[in-house]
């Protein structure tokens, strides 16, 4: 740690880069934002003010591209990197490389990806990954692996650990997609659907103007209500889109069904749906066919339907 002159110059290069990159950054004092918030305790616009006041010292909100801006703040002192990630990325943090190991034993290697090494000693690691979109949770195995957003900064390299006085180290690589496991994994649970709040209405109101209890279950409920307690996951961002692709958990093919028209196509014979009609033409499914396929017993598919049926009329009338 001697010669901080340079060290100095060769993190506020760094930064400085960094946000020629296109990265937000702003400065660090060890792991925690430099600045000291410029408004006064108990003040609104303490709580409020996400720097719109133009001053420094709100954190992660100060975080900037503005190559003026950063040489400014890095001709002022050494100071660690701090980044945001950008809307389009992720991060696994990972702090129990243990945890990841099991992790990668049950469900396969993470590709290679931009990786950064904390400092700390035995440090843990950053993987960088596209973020899949929809929401995605921050704890994943609490205190082990975590995931960071936009919502929140990493410490970039080659910044220094405050207490190791180690820096902090990159594995330079493109940024990869996550895997298909490591995706379902950092989904938040869905709700079920006995815990979604669709009443009474259901039938009475609707059924009067000729609605059936299966078209109204088709308006009120999502694709990903009725496929992800199944195991099924979507392979893009909208899970309710035309053209979505989704796999059910056995699938070996890259996608097993599509959605088209507000129907669900399914492809291939290795599921409990009957891909096709008796002609050979593969044929659509409504939610609540498909509902009542996936939850319900019978011998045929107009059993199983009868049961879901029952089972709507019974819930909704309560
Ligand atoms: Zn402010």
């Amino acid at each position: 740690m001697s010669g901080s002159g340079i060290d100095a110059q060769c993190i506020g290069a760094h930064a400085v880069e960094y946000a020629r990159c296109g990265w937000e950054v702003f400065p660090l004092r060890g792991k925690m934002p430099a600045f000291p918030n410029p408004h006064a305790e108990a003040s609104p616009e303490r709580a409020d003010c996400k720097g719109e006041c133009g001053l420094d010292g709100h954190g992660l909100f100060d975080a900037t591209t503005d190559v003026a801006k950063v040489i400014d703040w890095w001709s002022r002192r050494t100071w660690n990197i701090g980044v945001r990630p950008p809307a389009t990325m992720f991060v696994l943090d990972v702090d129990d490389m243990e945890a990841l190991v099991r992790l990668e034993a049950e469900h396969g290697s993470l590709p290679t990806t931009l990786t950064t090494i904390s400092g700390r000693q035995a440090g843990g690691r950053h993987f960088w990954f596209w973020h899949p979109g929809g929401p995605i949770r921050a704890k994943v195995i609490p205190k082990a692996i975590e995931t960071k957003t936009r919502s929140g900064y990493l410490v970039m390299p080659p910044s220094i650990h405050p207490i190791s006085g180690n820096r902090y180290r990159r594995i330079d690589a493109p940024v990869a997609k996550p895997p298909r496991w490591l995706v379902d994994l950092i989904r938040p649970p869905v709700p079920t659907l006995r815990s979604a709040p669709r009443s009474a209405a259901l039938l009475s109101g609707p059924r009067s103007w000729g609605r059936s209890p299966a078209d109204d279950f088709n308006a009120a409920r999502t694709w990903a209500e009725i496929l992800m307690p199944h195991g099924w996951t979507c392979l893009g961002n909208d899970t309710e889109a035309d053209g979505a692709r989704w796999a059910h958990p056995a699938a070996t093919a890259k996608w097993s069904a599509t959605l088209r028209h507000g129907l669900l196509f399914v492809y291939t014979t290795s599921t409990e749906f009957d891909s096709t009609d008796g002609a050979g033409t593969t044929k659509g499914y409504t939610k609540f066919r498909a509902f009542a396929v996936l939850n319900f017993h019978g011998a045929t598919e107009s059993e199983r339907m009868s049961a879901a049926t029952k089972s709507l009329i019974a819930r909704s009338s309560l």
